[in-house]
């Protein structure tokens, strides 16, 4: 018999807190470098309505580029396939801020994940209005979508990044030279860097990401994407969520998923569970350490796989 996922959890938690080697808390953002890398946390939101959580799943941490998902879904319902015409859908097989890729290719961005994509995608998001109405869509999005409205944005956070984002600077100018950032780039960063700072649980992570694995419905019933829609983000996420480690990623774990340098992943198995993790050391590729171990285990001990039949 499969042992139950509460005591799979149970494990995954206890296994987690005896881990030695936990990586390194992102300090380029210097508000990031401040939280405890002993954290450790896990929900699991079902396709049956079942949320179970473990570790510390009530925590709330900087959810930084897991936000990319969210707010590529919000793009796509505003200018649909257009977006591709400025935004790739490779991987890139380089570093999340990396700039090497974008002098060849145009201005245009590998994919909607790394900096340079999400920097295209704020701009789209930005549509003429200023950033607090994109910031407020933004919040408003999620907040419907985890069905919980104490998300909110640490704003220590975005001023940090502010301070000290220059890569991102570097490539928001480099893409508006090319015409593809058609704000003004301080307006186009102040609305990413709040959409990174947005602050969440693994729990609420976890409820958010349950339209991914319904087809694109809410649980309410209300539709968020379509399902062709739904699997297009969740074939991105498989193929570009880790960036340069995407591929080790899909080895390894075989779900899609979206990692961000606060520690956070949201992992979907469609028909199954959207699942949260979260742990703050990062591993070389800026990817949670044990965020990924976790879902390697839970994948080997439930089976789930995309690459599998349910
Ligand atoms: N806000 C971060 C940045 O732009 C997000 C990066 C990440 O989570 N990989 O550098």
């Amino acid at each position: 018999m499969k042992p139950a996922l509460s005591t799979i959890i149970a494990d995954i938690v206890a296994q987690m807190g005896e881990a030695t080697d936990r990586g390194k808390v992102a300090d380029y953002i210097p508000e990031l470098a401040k939280v405890d890398p002993a954290r450790f946390a896990i929900a699991i939101a079902t396709a049956d309505g079942d949320l179970l959580t473990g570790g510390d799943a009530d925590t709330g941490f900087s959810i930084q580029s897991v936000s990319k998902v969210f707010a590529l879904t919000l793009a796509l319902g505003k200018v649909g396939d257009q977006l591709w015409e400025r935004v790739g859908r490779e991987p890139s097989g380089n570093a999340f801020n990396s700039i090497v890729q974008l002098e060849r290719e145009q201005g245009i961005p590998r994919n909607p994940f790394i900096n340079a994509g999400a920097i295209v995608v704020s701009d789209v998001n930005l549509g003429g209005h200023q950033p607090r109405v994109a910031i407020g869509e933004m919040l408003r999005f999620v907040r419907y979508l985890s069905g919980d409205d104490t998300v909110a944005i640490n704003e220590d956070v975005a001023a940090s990044e502010t301070a000290t984002g220059y890569r991102n600077m570097a490539l928001a100018n480099y893409m508006r030279a090319f015409s593809n950032v058609r704000h003004p780039v301080d307006l186009v960063l102040g609305s990413y860097v709040h959409q990174c700072a947005i602050e969440m649980s693994c729990r609420q992570l976890a409820l958010a990401g349950r339209y991914l694995m319904l087809d694109g419905r809410h649980p309410d019933g209300g539709r968020v994407v379509s399902p062709s829609r739904a699997r297009r983000i969740n074939a991105l996420m498989l193929t570009c969520g880790h960036y340069d480690a995407s591929g080790d990623f899909a080895f390894r774990v075989g779900i899609p998923g979206k990692s961000g340098v606060g520690g956070g992943i949201l992992a979907i198995v469609p028909g199954r569970a959207s699942i949260a993790v979260w742990s703050p050391g990062l591993n070389e590729n800026g990817n949670s350490c044990l965020g990924t171990q976790a879902l390697e285990l839970l994948a080997r001990r439930t089976g789930w796989s995309v690459f599998s039949p349910p």
